[in-house]
Parts: C-alpha cells; structure tokens; sequence
C-alpha cells in the first residue's frame, strides 16, 4: 500500500476527538489493509509488536540533521522553524514543502517500504551510526511529500498525534472482521480480540487471526519467552470489601512491595523474564535467571512473581525504590546483584510443562506451584499464604503483614482463572490508603533561580478505557536538589530530556512515557485540567520505571476515589 493512503486516515483520524468516528475510520481502513495486517503497526505510529521493546534510537538532534540534509539547509534553518511549530514533524512539512522543487523525489513510497527501513534503525550502532541512520530518514523524506514528512518524523520520534488508542484498534478490529449485529455482539467479540491481544501484545497477530475467523482468533495460546501482559488486581477498601468481590473462602497473601517478573522457560529450556511492560530484563537479573533455573522444577513455564529488594548485610526487605535501578541497568551488572539483592515471592503459574493454565482456578494453579518451587532462603520462595473464611483469621493475617513490613493483603478468588491484562476482581489489593496514583508524565517547566536550568515542574496524566491520555495536574515537590538524597530533579531533568518533542518557551511536551507514582492529599473537580479533576496537594512519590502508560490509573478510577 502506499503510504499516502495511511497518511489519510491519520489526517482524518487527527481531525476528530470521537471515538466513535475514530473507530469507523480505522475499521474502512483496516478492510483495506487485509494483506497486510501489520500496518496495525503504523496506525499506532509504532513498527514492532508491543511486546518488542526495539525503539527507532533517533534523537530530535539526528532528526534536525536528517531535514536539514533532505532540504539541503543548514540545521540553523530547521532549528528556526522548529522553535516557531515546536512539532519537527510539522517543520519537516513545511520545509520539504518549500524546498520542493529543489528536492529529487524518488520512488513513492510504500508502507512496506516504510517499515522495512524502520526496523534498520535499532540494529544500527558503533561507528557511523549517526550517519546511516541519517541516510535512512533523508532517503524516506526524500521520497514522501511534505504531509507524508510530517508522519515520517513523528513517527520516528514516536509521538504520531492522531489519538488512536489499543480501545479503537480493538473495537475497528472487531467491525473489521465480525461486523457485529448488535451491542452484546460487539461486546462479545471486543472480549475475545482484547483477551487474544493480552495474550500476544500483537496487534498484527490478532488481526491477521480474526481476518482468518473467531476459531483462530480463540486458539490463540501463551507461548513462553513471549510476553504476556499481567493479570491486574482492583482495589478493596478492607477485609469484608475483600470478601464481598473474591468470595468465601479467600486465599489471602502477603502483597510484597516490589516489582512484578513473569519468568518464562521455553521449550528449549531458556529462560526469560519480563516486567509488567514486557520488557525484557533478563539480563539485569542473573539470580532471578538462577533460581528459576535451579528451584522451578519444571521442563517450561511462566511463573508470576514479585521481586522483592532486600539489604544483603542486615537481611532486611527495601522498598521498591532502591532495587527498581537495577531494572534499567546496563553496566556492573554483577556489581548491582551483590549489592541489591532479590527474592522471588512467586504467587502464580499460567503455563506448565507445555500447558496453558490460563482456564484453571487458582487453586489448582497454587497446587503445581507448591510442588515445583523448591524454597531458598532469600533467593525464591511461594508468597506466604492462608486460605480462610474468617474476617478476623484475615485481619489477623493483614496486621502480620504490615508489622512484617509488606504492603499489605492480596485477597484471591480460590475458582478463578487468570485472565492476562484483565484488573477483574479474581483477586484485590488491600493496603492502608496512601492516597496514591500512578500517572505518566506528558510535560514538564524549567525552574528559575538556582533551579534553572533542571526541569522541575511536571504535568501528569490520567487515561481513559481507549487509552487517551488526560491532565490532572502538576506537580513540583517531591525531588531532591542534591541526588544523593533520593530522586532529583537532576535525574528527573534527564530522563526527560531524552523524550522531548517539542518546547515552548519555558515549557517542554514530552513523550508520554515516564510513569510516577504521586502521592496526594485530596481530589477535587477543576476546569484547569483536561480530566476535569485536579489533585491537591501533589508529590512524586516515586518513579516506576516497571510500568508503562497501560498501566496508569484511569479517570473512572480517579472520579470513584472523588466520589468517595
Ligand atoms: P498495585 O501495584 O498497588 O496495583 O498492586 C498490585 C501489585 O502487587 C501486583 O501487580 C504485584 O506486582 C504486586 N504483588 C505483591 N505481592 C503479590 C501477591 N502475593 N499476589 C499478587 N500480586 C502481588
């Protein structure tokens, strides 16, 4: 397909902010699309499966070097239109649109074509990179008209802005192939598709499956060593609470605060692990690798874990902050391991020797876990469990908890299944209320005075069930100025950086990226914020590097908590 026909859709999927014209859009299109389904890809401005943590690696400098060579200006010329759009891709446009003439088009440009070069651009490194990945865009600009550039470049940088989240692709997916009758059809089938999505996190995948029928789409299985998205647990505000959503008898479990691994060994024996944002972070973790290798009595499997930090000398767990660096880390690797250890809670299995244990109750899915995972002190263990019907046994349990230093209660649903990316009520959280969000970082302000210079006030957002994003404030305390007090404005400052899309004046828009848990006093209702709420008196918690935007809290969940 040419490109231009996507560049249409996007144009018209930018032009209107309902939903419901945003999935009729998608689906005319998707009809089109049929050979090739993993244009899915491009509509959401990404090349790779979601569970494909490759990123295009290119800078908004390389991209001023790529327009400025496509147009044969100086850098100084885009930099100037950049600062008057604060959109590169818009600059793009508006530049090749000048420079037209003076251009040599090549070939027209074909959405295979497209992501074929894309995918080049994370394998390129070492010398010369720059300039190959360089020469990659110019050739893609080169041979796009001015709109196309647009969408080139925002999808380079990974901001597409045309506002088409995974609810649209799976409900234009579900007219697309079924073109349900009815409401309770179209609820049917978005179940099945959002249930085969959660188990491959592949749009492509799901498509061409339901392209292919409803048998097909179904039989979708998990596959170890590829990511599956977590099953999510909703909130219960106390033990009876608890009860009332999972049923009597509960199995209740310590909630450990750390972070979440599914820990696969495929086939072959190899063994991979994912964060609830599948990304791979195997090679962090050699000693997660071990003792799955060592105490998982299993030819394959994907166990559900929390890895939980503790201090070698004293034996004692740390909070999620100080292990989550070993999450990004790349160097001393070893270093890390000895100085922050972990210790695998593991609370559940979805695969087993072969088998998928997605439709067994947890019961039974407890069972196998107790006769495979051979206990290590401080190195892998089964999260510590009691199954009753007894509020009092639970509250005695919860107090247990607490004094031992953990988060709280898990309550879990003894004949439930486990139901990938689902925050169904087959298991809650109960936790002392800390008043707490996570939510994702969409822009930021530089400070004055002796905070010049640092990023120091940030906007946070909240999503909606389609995965559009919504401000509820701003927030600027809870950093440190001297980084080894804890989280700083300095690390804050470049971590943005790097996500930077576009700047106006003192302000800056970032790539939806970073999420932050943000603690807060109260929530009010607030025109100042696209949410329509505000939280008051906000502060960074803390960063989680561990979860991704999917992750982050939604406006019903914030309107419920307003309500209370
Ligand atoms: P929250 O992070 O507040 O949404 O709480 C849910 C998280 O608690 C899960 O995603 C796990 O990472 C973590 N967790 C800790 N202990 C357990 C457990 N025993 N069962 C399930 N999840 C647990």
């Amino acid at each position: 397909m040419f490109y231009s026909k996507l560049i249409d859709v996007y144009e018209r999927l930018a032009a209107t902010t309902k939903g419901l014209e945003k999935t009729e859009i998608t689906d005319e299109f998707l009809v089109k699309a049929r050979n090739e389904p993993e244009i899915v890809y491009l509509l959401q401005g990404k090349f790779f499966p979601d569970y494909d943590e490759r990123e295009s690696g290119v800078s908004e400098q390389l991209v001023i070097k790529a327009i400025a060579k496509a147009v044969a200006a100086g850098a100084d010329e885009v930099v100037r239109e950049f600062k008057k759009t604060g959109d590169l891709g818009k600059s793009a446009e508006i530049l090749i649109g000048k420079k037209r003439q003076a251009v040599l088009f090549g070939k027209k440009l074909t959405t295979q074509k497209f992501l074929e070069s894309l995918r080049k651009l994370p394998g390129l490194n070492g010398k010369g990179t720059v300039e190959r990945k360089v020469s990659i865009i110019v050739e893609l600009l080169t041979s796009g008209s001015p709109v196309e550039a647009k969408y080139i470049i925002r999808t380079l940088l990974g901001d597409l802005k045309v506002g088409i989240g995974s609810g649209i692709l799976r409900d234009a997916i579900v007219e697309c192939c079924f073109e349900p009758k009815d409401l309770d059809e179209k609820r049917k089938y978005g179940e099945i598709v959002q249930s085969a999505y959660d188990k491959t996190a592949d749009f492509a995948e799901v498509f061409s499956r339901a392209l292919s029928g409803l048998k097909n789409l179904e039989s979708v299985d998990l596959s170890p060593g590829r990511p599956v998205k977590v099953m999510l647990y909703p909130k219960a505000k106390d033990i009876k609470e608890a009860f009332e959503i999972v049923g009597k008898p509960a199995a209740f479990e310590y909630k450990y605060d750390g972070f979440r691994m599914m820990i696969n060994k495929d086939e072959n024996g190899k063994i991979s692990i994912f964060t609830r944002r599948l990304d791979n972070v195997s090679k962090q973790f050699p000693d997660a690798v071990a003792y799955a290798r060592e105490n998982v009595k299993a030819e394959s499997f994907i166990i559900d874990c929390e890895a939980v930090g503790y201090n070698p000398l004293e034996k004692k767990y740390l909070p999620f902050e100080s292990v989550s660096q070993r999450i990004k880390r790349k160097y001393d690797i070893e270093k890390m391991e000895k100085e922050l250890p972990i210790e695998l809670n593991v609370f559940d299995i979805i695969y087993f020797n072969g088998r998928s244990l997605l439709n067994e109750f947890f019961l039974e899915r407890r069972k196998i876990l107790e006769k495979i995972v051979k206990t290590a002190a401080w190195k892998i263990k089964l999260a510590q469990q009691i199954v009753t019907d007894s509020d009092a046994a639970a509250e005695k349990f919860y107090s247990q908890a607490l004094r031992d230093g953990q988060e709280g209660l898990m309550a879990k649903n003894l004949n439930a299944i486990y139901k990938p990316g689902a925050r169904v009520g087959y298991g809650v959280k109960i936790k002392p209320d800390p008043n707490e969000f996570d939510l994702v970082i969409v822009g930021a302000e530089y400070g004055t005075g002796k905070r010049a210079g640092w990023l120091t006030s940030y906007d946070v957002s909240c999503r909606d069930k389609d995965g559009n994003l919504m401000e509820v404030g701003k927030v600027s305390t809870g950093l440190k100025e001297k980084p080894e007090e804890g989280l700083s404005f300095v690390e804050m400052t470049n971590e943005l950086k790097k996500i930077i899309v576009s700047e106006d004046g003192k302000h800056v828009n970032v790539k939806p990226k970073i999420v932050v848990s943000i603690g807060y006093q109260n929530i009010q209702k607030s025109p100042s914020y696209s949410s329509g709420y505000a939280l008051r008196f906000p502060r960074v918690a803390r960063l989680r590097p561990d979860r991704s935007v999917s992750d982050i809290v939604t406006i019903d969940e914030i309107r419920k908590e307003a309500e209370k």
